[in-house]
């Protein structure tokens, strides 16, 4: 009998938070290097490539340089099993990588030393900081020269509102750089080039005090050194679980991803510190980890991946109990039993069938458009995880047809792009148009684009004269009513058939939440 709470306890599910170019890519290379997953470093790469090259629309993502869809990665660490999710980097798809961070138990923060804290770092912080994510954070590209150490844990309290506690220390930065000190263990792990391909990152000596770290480092620079680490002593905070484990500590590490130093450190800390599947709230009960009875949500849609198939692959993270290949399970939102066949798991090597997985697993379910992003699988029971909600978008345009005849394959192309979660679709009650809402620009000339490679449609966004919308929702039917007639003109459905207000301005907006208060305007929709 497999024991779910033991192979719950061993997970380790998380994502790499950083602005772009601080290190992700690279980091990540070398955290599935240290999994054993790869054989080289620049392998993850050379694997997106060839993906990409199996699905005709993200030619877009190569032309633009920028990764519109997420994976998920997994890959044992010991006696550990890691899933690390990616986030897409670009800043359109906020939307996207706030979902997958409610299917994570931590984060990892990447800074660059040079650039310290910046744009996208903190706005990735403040969605970590809705749901208390634990978060531990590796200050990147130590062997260029860099912000001094101390301000940097300095610009992250001020800047992030979260304390710093280092777990290593640089010795040195830049040319001058010789490694770090293990401010826990004591160890010293020394930098050595040339090592960037092999698993084992340093020489490492037991202590500052070992006599061969001065005839390695010079006595002058050791002599730095202890002066150094007095101060930070002194003036930093120490580690402690519990402050971590509640998001208001981030311990700290120093390295360079590249040269695949301090890279080991981090993940030896991370496996043992950062939580396992925690609990999770829902419409019904909590539900705990170590439930024996499978549940879980999809955060994630990915569609196409095979064009000639209208194909699409929900993404679902399981919170309880075990899933098994071709195990029927509950989907909660339209009540009838579903067969999960042919799940994938994402072992980082490749995309595999998975013959089984546990809380914390990411499983890729195959479907045709009846899975939405927010839905709940259990086996049987009715509940709905919360918290993965859809936001109001910020921009809007009117799909415009070149060719009139085919009105029916837009609507149909705009209502499953829509169910993606990157765009939202919206039909006003009282025209025709089909407008499709985005929370950035680039992603209209994604929708064009898969809109006719996938769906043959030819169709242009045009300007249209709506600046926002709210999800309309109200306790008495009688207002209700009253509200949509009085309001047909700014009142529309979205792809899932709730009543959206479609606001040609903020001020009409404002005016409208005065003249109506029992109606309550939503700027999410937790996906129901
Ligand atoms: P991402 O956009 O956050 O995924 O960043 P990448 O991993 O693609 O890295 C951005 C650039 O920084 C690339 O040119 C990397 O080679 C480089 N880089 C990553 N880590 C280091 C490092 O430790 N030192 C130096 N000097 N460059 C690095």
């Amino acid at each position: 009998m497999p024991d779910v709470a033991a192979e719950a306890r061993r997970r380790r599910t998380f994502a790499i938070i950083s602005h772009p170019d601080a290190g992700k890519t690279t980091l990540t290379e070398k955290l599935l290097l240290f999994g054993g997953a790869i054989q080289m470093a620049g392998s993850v790469k050379g694997r997106k490539a060839a993906r990409h090259a199996t699905s005709d629309w993200m030619k877009l993502e190569q032309e633009r340089g920028i990764s519109v869809t997420s994976s998920v990665m997994q890959f044992p660490y010991g006696d550990h099993i890691v899933n690390l999710l990616d986030t897409p980097g670009h800043a359109d798809f906020g939307e996207d990588t706030y979902r997958v961070l409610t299917a994570v138990d931590s984060a990892l923060m990447v800074i660059d030393v040079a650039k310290g804290v910046e744009e996208r770092t903190i706005k990735l912080m403040e969605v970590c900081r809705m749901r208390d994510t634990p978060i531990m954070t590796f200050i990147n590209k130590l062997d260029r020269e860099g912000k001094d150490p101390i301000e940097l844990l300095d610009e992250v309290e001020t800047v992030l509102g979260i304390q710093c506690a280092p777990v290593t220390w640089p010795i040195g930065m830049g040319k001058r750089l010789k490694g770090v000190v293990h401010l826990v263990s004591g160890e010293v792990h020394l930098y050595e080039q040339g090592r960037n391909f092999t698993r084992q990152d340093s020489t490492i000596f037991a202590s500052i005090d070992d006599p061969q770290l001065e005839a390695r480092i010079g006595a002058q620079m050791l002599s730095e050194l202890r002066d150094e680490l007095e101060l930070v002593q002194g003036a930093s905070h120490s580690f402690d679980l519990d402050e971590y484990r509640a998001g208001r500590q981030t311990p700290v590490f120093f390295g360079s991803a590249v040269n695949n130093f301090g890279v080991q450190p981090l993940l030896d800390f991370f496996v043992r510190h950062a939580p396992s599947p925690q609990s999770r709230e829902t419409t019904g009960r909590v539900v705990a980890a170590d439930e024996p009875r499978l549940s879980g949500f999809v955060f994630k849609i990915q569609a196409n991946m095979d064009p000639q198939h209208r194909d699409r692959v929900a993404f679902m993270r399981v919170c309880s109990g075990r899933f098994e290949a071709g195990m029927k399970a509950f989907h909660v939102r339209t009540g009838k039993e579903m067969k999960l066949a042919n799940a994938l798991t994402f072992m980082a090597s490749d995309r595999e069938i998975a013959a089984e997985a546990y809380p914390g697993d990411v499983i890729g379910i195959h479907n045709h458009g009846t899975i939405s992003i927010g839905d709940t699988f259990t086996e049987g029971e009715q509940f709905t995880f919360t918290g993965i909600p859809n936001f109001a978008p910020e921009l809007f345009r009117r799909a415009r047809l070149r060719d009139p005849l085919k009105l029916k394959q837009l609507q149909k192309g705009l209502e499953q792009l829509s169910e993606e979660g990157a765009t939202q679709f919206f039909r006003p009650l009282m025209s025709n148009d089909l407008i499709l809402g985005a929370v950035g620009v680039l992603q209209f000339d994604v929708a064009a684009y898969r809109l006719k490679a996938e769906y043959g449609v030819d169709a242009i966004f045009e300007p249209v004269g709506v600046s926002t919308t709210r999800w309309i929702r109200c306790d008495s039917e009688k207002k209700l009513e009253e509200f949509r007639e009085k309001n047909a003109m700014n009142l529309g459905l979205d792809a899932a058939g709730e009543l959206v207000y479609l606001a040609p301005s903020r001020v009409n907006l404002q005016l409208a939440q005065e003249r109506w208060p029992d109606v309550r305007f939503d700027a999410t929709r937790e996906a129901a």
